[in-house]
């Protein structure tokens, strides 16, 4: 293979891999050389060359040897300066070039090629001594430390010495003569310290450094990030040595960074930064501001051609088909690519950059498209730090759910209550939320708990609501009772301000500036792309008018699922709920249920009416009714006294309907079977709230009903019999007619092997992936947390099958559950309601399966908008 590849401007020896043989600045290089832009000229030698030379041992094999010999010549040739110096000295800086940016690698060497004699010819070339001498010096610093592994401050104590001895002032010498002893004496001491003479000859030197460069790849911080990236120890090292420019003498010289566009409005401008390079007289870089490229006052400022500057980044910009940033060097008024790279740039930035070159028909909408990753879109819904701020950081936990928010420290639901009765904004500290804090999570502006991990309680219930969440930081100790919460050795108290970033998982003390979400312009018309790419439908988990609005907002197509038990959390409902499970038979619990009623109706009208002719999704109670049940002695006791019954009634009560397990209890469509009179109650209330949404908004709603945690065809069968009875009645008594559906969740791994004959009777499917993952890992999805993420750690589960489905199992259910439904009915509606409905990877899944739609939680609709998009292109 080739060992040697040179280039220049206009012309560069080309390889197919070239990153793999000439490293990222090598190749890159090369291609700004092919593209006639201005690079130094100089050569690369290929990782094929320094596999050879690895193979053969520390020095480098004559062939090598030989062939740099004659890249020098022709360097020479083209530079029109000598190597050994004769006439003016060429210089060469020598960089190190491997595949991926890696820390450990041999640092640049600059003005190789320097010794006694040839600094003489420079400083007289360009008449600027201390320029040639300050250079020598730092060359003899850095190749001893690169050659030598010298410590490079070492030398200071010589420069004190010297300085002592010849009596000059300053950080170095003025004249010749004390120049000449201060080398001298580095080099002695040098020779002193490692027992040879710094080699004078410059090939020598040029030899030296590159066996040096080549052997940085073995060492150990080289060495432990490959391992850690799963980068080949073989990878291999390239080397690139080009003349030296002078970018740090004189008034006319400088280094810089541009960037091909301007990040704050995505337009092809030419920003960045340039500092003149001029040293001080003291061999100390003067503290130089950079200047703003963008400045108006550059053009008088920049000692080279800003115009032809601006033409290089475009053409570089074409070439790589995106934006990018660019290293340059200006050397005595002459200007140097030295690399360029595709452009940093947060979400919004990109957005913006790719939304603008499609506007300039640089790219298509589906490459735009392309360009955006879609979690990332979270950043951009949220409010978020204001970065540069300098936060306290006192904790970290899971970012259960992104976006930061600051408040008042509250321990409990009513106290969330009452700051915000005053207007005042809290976080809710919590070592676990319960059912029961829901409201209280409605009018906080964030959830922080010590337990739990991110399909908690609290992770999905803020999930849903679009409030950030922390859960699992398990290093807060909160104690309730006396209203502190300990971090960090800081005991913070109720009413202290308290910031969370759900999107990082940090705990902060006190209130940092926060910056708010722009849903508009380019970020609209990355959506508008989106939904001209993406096959699948995008619905959400809704329940709450605001959810349902902030939903809409973020353009979801309908409800996709409606938890109706969490409409019964709040205020006065718990109560009523209360009553009816507490009930001692049917009668009591009808009587319960018709106060309820009225409730949910209204829920249901004001829903369908946000939805606007939207498809809506309900589900029939799910719970274990336990979870609606009072606890602690207070709340039993008043439970009991607002009922009229005794404590003891209740508690006995309580104890029947303790279950072991009750994830896999008395839940779902088993509540139905025994209880049918709840289900009527639901099933009339959407009935009744059809007919009046549609009669006030003139557009008939089409109710969509699901039975949740169906296994068996029967149990469909029965729940259905009892909604198509009630809709008979509900008719007839209004004399209206009403088109519904009613379909079920797929949640139980019984249900997907029955699926063909569960179809016969559901209108629709909805995969519930979260209970799907539960029953089919035989994993509690509430107890999880406490052990996955050992499983994460041991590298037994790649990534949390609660959040991302689990393809390979999970998955292939799911396909199979698909296949056998169209079977039956090859047009049944089939969508995903779970958690991974949300999740790009998982969205992608369900491209393929050739589901018809997923939902998922308000704030991750536009993240499954553009996920399902990139699916489909
Ligand atoms: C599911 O199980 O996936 C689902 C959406 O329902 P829930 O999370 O309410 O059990
Ligand atoms: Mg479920």
């Amino acid at each position: 293979a080739k060992r040697l590849f040179t280039f220049r401007r206009g012309a560069a020896d080309r390889t197919a891999d070239a990153t793999e043989a000439l490293g990222l600045k090598g190749s890159n290089l090369a291609v700004l050389a092919s593209l006639d832009l201005p690079v130094p000229p100089g050569f690369t030698i290929s990782t094929s060359a320094w596999r050879e030379a690895v193979a053969a041992g520390s020095d480098l094999p004559p062939a090598l040897r030989n062939e740099m010999l004659a890249a020098i010549e022709w360097l020479e040739g083209v530079t029109g300066r000598t190597f050994d110096g004769s006439d003016k000295p060429l210089l060469l800086a020598v960089r190190t070039s491997a595949r991926a940016i890696m820390p450990g690698l041999a640092d640049t060497v600059l003005d190789v090629g320097l010794n006694n004699r040839t600094v003489e010819r420079l400083a007289q070339e360009l008449g600027d001594l201390g320029f040639a001498f300050r250079s020598y010096r730092r060359f003899i610093e850095s190749y001893c430390s690169l050659v030598y592994s010298m410590d490079p401050g070492e030398f200071d104590e010589v420069a004190d010495k010297q300085r002592e001895r010849s009596g000059w002032q300053g950080g170095e010498p003025h004249s010749l003569v004390d120049w000449r002893t201060l080398i001298g004496a580095y080099l002695s001491f040098v020779e002193d310290e490692v027992g040879e003479a710094m080699p004078q000859s410059p090939l020598e030197q040029l030899y030296r450094v590159v066996e040096a460069s080549f052997a940085s790849w073995r060492g150990p911080v080289a060495r432990a990030f490959r391992m850690v990236h799963g980068i080949g120890e073989n990878a291999g090292l390239a080397v690139t040595i080009h003349a030296m420019i002078f970018n740090e003498r004189g008034e006319k010289s400088g280094t810089g960074r541009a960037l091909s566009r301007d990040l704050k409005t995505g337009e092809p401008q030419l920003t960045g930064e340039f500092a003149l390079g001029g040293r001080g007289g003291d061999g100390i870089q003067p503290h130089v501001e950079p200047i703003d490229l963008g400045a108006p006052s550059i053009q008088s400022l920049f000692p080279a051609d800003l115009g032809a500057l601006a033409d290089h980044a475009r053409r570089i910009e074409a070439h790589m088909g995106d934006a990018c940033e660019i290293d340059f060097m200006v050397g005595d008024g002459e200007l140097f690519l030295l690399q360029s790279r595709i452009l940093k740039r947060s979400v919004a930035e990109g957005i913006r950059i790719a939304i603008a070159m499609t506007r300039e028909g640089l790219i298509g909408e589906e490459d735009a498209l392309l360009r955006i990753e879609p979690s990332a879109l979270d950043q951009l819904l949220h409010p978020s730090i204001e970065r540069g701020e300098e936060v306290v950081v006192i904790g970290k936990g899971m970012p259960a759910s992104p976006g930061a928010a600051s408040g008042q420290i509250v321990f409990s639901s009513e106290q969330a209550i009452a700051l915000a009765a005053e207007g005042r904004k809290s976080i809710l500290v919590r070592n676990e939320t319960l059912p029961e804090d829901v409201h209280g999570m409605h009018v906080t502006e964030g959830v922080l708990t010590v337990r739990g991990g991110t399909t908690s309680h609290a992770a999905v219930v803020a999930r849903g609501i679009g409030k950030p969440c922390v859960t699992g930081a398990g290093a807060l100790r909160v104690n309730t009772e006396a209203g502190t919460l300990t971090a960090s050795g800081r005991v913070l108290e109720y009413g202290d301000w308290l910031t969370i970033d759900g999107t990082t998982g940090e705990v902060i003390a006190g209130a940092p500036k926060l910056k708010r979400p722009s849903l508009t312009g380019d970020f609209a018309t990355l959506m508008e792309f989106s939904d001209r790419a993406r096959r699948m439908r995008v619905r959400t988990n809704a329940e709450t008018p605001a959810e349902a609005r902030a939903a809409r907002a973020f353009g979801a197509e309908g409800i996709g699922l409606c938890r109706t038990e969490h409409m019964f959390f709040e205020g006065e409902r718990i109560s009523m709920m209360r009553e009816m499970i507490l009930a001692r038979d049917e009668a009591g619990r009808r009587a319960a249920l018709d106060k309820l009623l009225p409730i949910q109706r209204s829920d249901f009208i004001e829903l369908f009416e946000i939805m606007a002719g939207m498809p809506v999704m309900i589900r029939l109670l799910d719970p274990p009714l336990h979870e609606f049940l009072p606890k602690g002695d207070q709340e039993i006791t008043e439970t009991a006294s607002s009922l009229g019954i005794s404590v003891a009634v209740v508690n006995e009560r309580i104890d029947a309907l303790h279950e072991f397990n009750p994830m896999l209890g008395h839940r779902g469509c088993r509540l139905a079977i025994s209880h049918p009179e709840i289900v009527e109650m639901q099933a009339r209330a959407i009935f009744e709230a059809a007919i009046e949404a549609g009669e006030r908004k003139g557009k008939a709603v089409v109710p969509e009903i699901m039975v949740p945690l169906v296994g068996l065809r029967k149990e469909l069968d029965f729940v259905k019999a009892r909604v198509d009875g009630v809709a008979k009645l509900v008719m007839a008594e209004r004399n209206r007619e009403i088109t519904y559906l009613v379909g079920t969740m797929i949640e139980l791994p019984r249900a997907i092997v029955r699926a063909d004959t569960i179809a016969e009777v559901a209108d629709f499917f909805s995969f519930g992936t979260n209970d799907l993952t539960q029953t089919v890992y035989g994993i509690s999805r509430d107890d999880a947390a406490n052990f996955l993420s050992a499983y994460e750690r041991q590298g037994i589960i790649e990534r949390d099958p609660f959040q991302t489905l689990d393809i390979e199992g999970v998955g292939e259910l799911i396909a199979l559950g698909v296949e056998k439904a169209r079977r039956t009915r090859p047009d049944i509606p089939l969508g995903v309601c779970g958690e991974q409905g949300g999740d790009p990877a998982s969205i992608a899944f369900f491209e393929r399966t050739g589901l018809d739609y997923v939902s998922c939680s308000p704030y991750r609709v536009p993240i499954a908008r553009l996920a399902a998009a990139q699916a489909a292109i």
